[in-house]
C-alpha cells in the first residue's frame, strides 16, 4: 500500500506529501519515516495503490507511533477546510489536532507498579515464611489489610529488599495500572443544587432542541442565565449519546465553568488548553479520544478535541477576540466550529451579552437564529452606571487616578463588607518609561516597542518578545535622571489602595500574577470565598465571572481601548465595558459602576452606560456600512517578515505588482489595495510589512484563491509570508 505523509518539519517552507510504501497503517496515524536521510515523524494523510514516485526512490515507512490513528478521517477532512480558507500548511494544522507534546515521544501514558497478594489465604503465606522475616511478614500483613499497594509506598514502608523476596517466592504479584493524571483535581465544588429554569431559559432550550442541526445567537444580558442554559442543553445532548464541545474565551473562565460541568457531569468532563501539564492534557485528550469523556471544554484550541458524533458546539462570549488567532497558524475559532458542527449536523449556539457586529448582523440576515434573554435573573436590575469626566477631575485640581465618586463609593463598598472590582486596561506596574527632559522613550532593541517597567524585580520587559532589560538610571540621551513612568499599572492601584484603605485585603490579577499553573483559578477562588475585598485586574477579571459580593466595579481609564487606531475600537469598547459592569450586582444588592473617562460625551461610552446594545449596534452597523468594514467587506492583510529589511521590500514590491493586475483584472472585487510598514516595524528581529485589502464578500470564493496563489509564488526564502483574514489588530 502506498501512504501519502506530511513530514513534520518546521523548518520547511515546502507545503508537500510525500510518498511511502507501508503495510497494514491507517490514515491519520503518526508514523516514524526517513527524510532526507534522518528520522523524522510525519502523518498520514491520504492511503493509496498507486504513486508517481518512482520504484526505486519509494522508501517504507519505519514504523507507526502509537497504536491508532491520531487524527481521525473527519479532522483530516477539517484539516483540508482550514488549509484552504486560511492559506495555512499542513504541518501547522495537523499540530493543532494533537497534544504538542505527543510529537517526539515527550509524554506517555503514566503507569505505576502496583503490588498486591497471590492468594488470600494469610496463615497459609506466614506459615511459609521464616519466622525471623519480620519485614516480610508486615509486608504480607498489610497487603492483606489494606489490598493492592503502589509499589513505591511499600519499599518506603518496608524496604527494597523484603519486597523483592516476596516478589520472587511468587506471594506477590505487579500489576502496571494507567493512572490518570487530573487538572484541578482540587477544585472546590460549590453546592450542587440545580436551578428550575426560569421562562425565558426554558424557551431558549426549546428552541435549541427544536432544530438540533440549527446555528443559534443567545443575546441574553449579563446574569440573564446563560450559563444554565447551556449545561440543560448538554445534559439533553449528551443523554441522547452524542458529544459536546463548549468554550470559553479564556484559560481564567475555564475553572469556574469546569467546576460547574464537573458537578452535573462529573467524569465525563475533560478539559483541553494551553495551561495544562504535559501530562494532564495528552491524558485528557486520550479521554476524549477513546470516548471516556463526552464534554470538552477549554479555551480557543478545545475547539480542536478529538470527539466524533458532536451534538453540540456551545461558544460562549462569542464576540471574544481570543477566538482569533492571530500568530501562524491564523484561524477563526468561530468558521471552525462552524465546519465542525455541519460535518457532524450538529447544533452550534453562540452565547454574549453583546454579540459581536458580525454575529448579530448575520442574525439579521438569518444565518443564525437569535434568542433574546433581555432580563436578569430574579428582575434584579442592571447595575447603575455613572459616569466621571476626568478632565473635569483634574481641572478641579483631582490629580489622583481615582475621582472623587470612586473614592467615596469604595468607601462605602468595604464599610458595607462588600466586594470591589477595579479595571484596568493593561499590565505591569505602569506602561513605557519617558526621560522628561529629552522625551527619550525606553524601547525593545529588536521589536521597536515602549518597554513596560516592571516594578517586582525593577526591570524593563518588551511585552512582544518577552526580552528582559535593567532598569535604566540615567537617560541614555541626554544623561539626565528625571524619568516619567507613563501611564497607570495595576500594581500602582494596589500600592495607593493600601495607602488608603490599610486594613483591606486586595488582590491583584493580571498577566504577570498568573504566570504559574493554576494561578487564575487560585486568585479568582481567594476573592469568591471572601478572603479580600478589592480585585485589581486588567481585562482578565472583565468576562464571565460570578461573584455575588461585588456591589462595585471602577473602570479606571474608560477610554483607553477607544483611542486606538483601528475600526474595531468602538465594539471592544462597548464590549469591555458592557462586559465589567456586568460584574456588579449579580446578587441582592444592586450594583454601581463608575467609569473615569476624559470623553464623557462618546456614544459609545453613554450606551455602554446604559447597557443599550441594541442602540450601539444601529448606529455602529450604520458607520460600517457607510465607510464599507466588516460585515460590509472582507478585510485582508498580507505580512512579510525576515531578518533581511530590503529582501521583505523586494518581496512585498513583487507580490503587490501582482496584485494590482489581479485588481485590474477584477476591479470590482478590490475596494482598497496598499502596501505599507506594519504599525509595529520589527518584532522579535525581523522587519515587518504589510499589504492591506478591503474585498467584496460576493466575489471572495473567486478572489481569495488568486491572492493565496501570489502569496505562495514567493521568491525569498528568508522572508516569511502570512495572510489574515478579518484581523483584529493592525499592528
Ligand atoms: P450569564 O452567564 O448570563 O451572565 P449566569 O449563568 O452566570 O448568567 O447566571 C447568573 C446567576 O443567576 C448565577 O448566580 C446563577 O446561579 C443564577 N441562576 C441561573 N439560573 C437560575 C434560575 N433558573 N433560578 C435561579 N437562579 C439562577
Ligand atoms: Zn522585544
Amino acid at each position: 500500500m502506498i501512504y501519502s505523509v506530511i513530514v513534520d518539519i518546521l523548518a520547511s517552507e515546502v507545503d508537500r506529501i510525500f510518498d511511502y510504501e507501508g503495510e497494514g497503517l491507517q490514515v491519520g496515524m503518526r508514523v516514524l519515516v526517513d527524510f532526507a536521510n534522518r528520522r523524522k515523524e510525519g502523518y498520514i494523510v491520504e492511503e493509496k495503490l498507486t504513486t508517481d514516485c518512482p520504484k526505486e526512490k519509494l522508501k517504507k515507512i519505519i514504523c507507526p507511533l502509537d497504536d491508532f490513528a491520531a487524527i481521525s478521517p473527519e479532522m483530516l477532512e477539517l484539516g483540508r477546510y482550514m488549509r484552504n480558507e486560511y492559506h495555512l500548511r499542513w504541518v501547522d494544522v495537523l499540530r493543532l489536532f494533537i497534544p504538542a507534546e505527543m510529537r517526539m515521544g515527550r509524554v506517555k501514558t503514566l503507569s505505576k507498579r502496583q503490588a498486591s497478594l497471590t492468594s488470600d489465604k494469610l496463615d497459609e503465606i506466614l506459615k511459609s515464611l521464616k519466622p525471623n522475616a519480620a519485614k516480610q511478614r508486615d509486608l504480607v500483613s498489610f497487603l492483606y489489610n489494606n489490598g493492592a499497594t503502589f509499589t513505591a509506598q511499600l519499599t518506603e514502608k518496608f524496604g527494597n529488599g523484603a519486597l523483592k523476596a516476596l516478589i520472587d517466592k511468587g506471594i506477590v504479584k505487579i500489576n502496571e495500572i494507567t493512572v490518570r493524571r487530573t487538572p484541578y483535581k482540587d477544585l472546590a465544588q460549590v453546592d450542587g443544587n440545580r436551578h428550575v429554569l426560569l421562562p425565558a431559559q426554558q424557551n431558549a432550550v426549546d428552541t435549541v432542541m427544536s432544530n438540533l442541526s440549527g446555528r443559534y445567537l443567545l443575546h441574553g444580558v449579563t446574569g440573564s442565565g446563560k450559563t444554565e442554559v447551556y449545561l440543560t442543553v448538554i445534559e439533553n445532548i449528551v443523554q441522547s449519546g452524542r458529544n459536546c464541545i463548549m468554550l470559553v474565551p479564556e484559560i481564567a473562565l475555564t475553572p469556574n465553568m469546569l467546576r460547574q460541568l464537573r458537578q452535573r457531569f462529573g467524569d465525563n468532563v475533560a478539559l483541553l488548553h494551553s495551561g495544562l501539564s504535559q501530562g494532564e492534557r495528552y491524558d485528557e485528550w486520550l479521554r476524549l479520544k477513546n470516548g471516556e469523556a463526552q464534554i470538552a471544554i477549554g479555551a480557543r484550541s478545545a475547539i480542536f478535541a478529538p470527539l466524533s458524533n458532536i451534538g453540540a458546539i456551545i461558544i460562549d462570549e462569542e464576540h471574544d477576540s481570543s477566538y482569533i488567532s492571530d500568530f501562524n497558524p491564523r484561524y477563526n475559532t468561530l468558521d471552525v466550529a462552524s465546519f465542525r458542527a455541519k460535518q457532524n449536523n450538529s447544533l452550534l449556539i453562540m452565547g454574549s451579552a453583546t454579540p459581536s457586529l458580525t454575529g448579530y448582523y448575520e442574525a439579521g440576515q438569518g444565518k443564525l437564529k437569535l434568542i433574546e434573554m433581555p432580563k436578569r435573573i430574579n428582575q434584579r436590575p442592571l447595575p447603575k452606571v455613572e459616569i466621571v469626566d476626568m478632565s473635569a477631575e483634574t481641572r478641579s485640581g483631582n490629580k489622583g487616578i481615582f475621582s472623587r465618586l470612586l473614592t467615596e463609593r469604595l468607601t462605602e463598598t468595604v464599610l458595607k463588607g462588600n466586594q470591589a472590582m477595579l479595571f484596568l486596561n493593561r499590565r505591569g506596574y505602569s506602561s513605557f518609561l519617558m526621560c522628561t527632559k529629552c522625551g527619550y522613550v525606553a524601547k525593545c532593541a529588536d521589536c521597536d516597542i515602549s518597554l513596560t517597567v516592571h516594578r517586582e524585580d525593577n526591570m524593563l520587559k518588551c511585552h512582544y518578545c518577552g526580552k528582559k532589560y535593567y532598569m535604566l538610571n540615567k537617560c541614555p540621551e541626554c544623561g539626565e535622571s528625571s524619568f516619567r513612568q507613563g501611564k497607570i499599572g495595576t500594581q500602582q492601584v494596589v500600592d495607593l489602595l493600601s495607602g488608603m484603605f490599610p486594613d483591606v485585603k486586595v488582590l491583584r490579577m493580571d498577566a504577570d500574577t498568573t504566570q504559574t499553573k493554576e494561578s487564575h483559578g487560585k486568585i479568582l477562588e481567594a476573592f469568591a470565598k471572601g478572603e479580600a475585598q478589592i480585585l485589581v485586574g486588567t481585562q482578565m477579571i472583565a468576562k464571565g465571572h460570578d461573584f455575588p459580593k461585588v456591589t462595585l466595579v471602577g473602570v479606571l481609564d474608560g477610554d483607553q481601548s477607544l483611542h486606538r487606531e483601528d475600526y474595531l475600537a468602538t465594539e471592544r469598547t462597548f464590549q469591555l465595558i458592557t462586559q465589567v459592569a456586568g460584574r456588579s450586582g449579580r446578587n441582592e444588592e444592586t450594583g454601581t459602576v463608575v467609569l473615569q473617562t476624559y470623553t464623557p460625551a462618546h456614544y459609545c461610552l453613554q450606551l455602554a452606560a446604559k447597557q443599550d446594545y441594541i442602540a450601539f449596534y444601529k448606529r455602529e452597523i450604520a458607520l460600517r456600512e457607510a465607510g464599507s468594514f466588516p460585515p460590509f467587506c472582507e478585510i485582508a492583510r498580507i505580512i512579510y517578515q525576515g531578518e533581511s529589511e530590503q529582501d521583505c521590500i523586494d518581496e512585498l514590491t513583487a507580490q503587490y505588482a501582482e496584485l494590482t493586475n489581479l485588481k485590474s483584472a477584477n476591479p470590482s472585487s478590490f475596494m482598497y489595495l496598499d502596501k505599507m510598514r506594519c504599525p509595529l516595524r520589527r518584532a522579535e528581529k525581523k522587519f515587518r510589512f504589510q499589504i492591506l485589502m478591503k474585498l467584496s464578500v460576493d466575489s471572495l470564493a473567486t478572489v481569495l484563491p488568486q491572492i493565496y496563489a501570489i502569496c505562495d509564488d514567493k521568491k525569498k526564502n528568508s522572508v516569511q509570508v502570512f495572510v489574515e483574514r478579518n484581523p483584529q489588530n493592525l499592528s
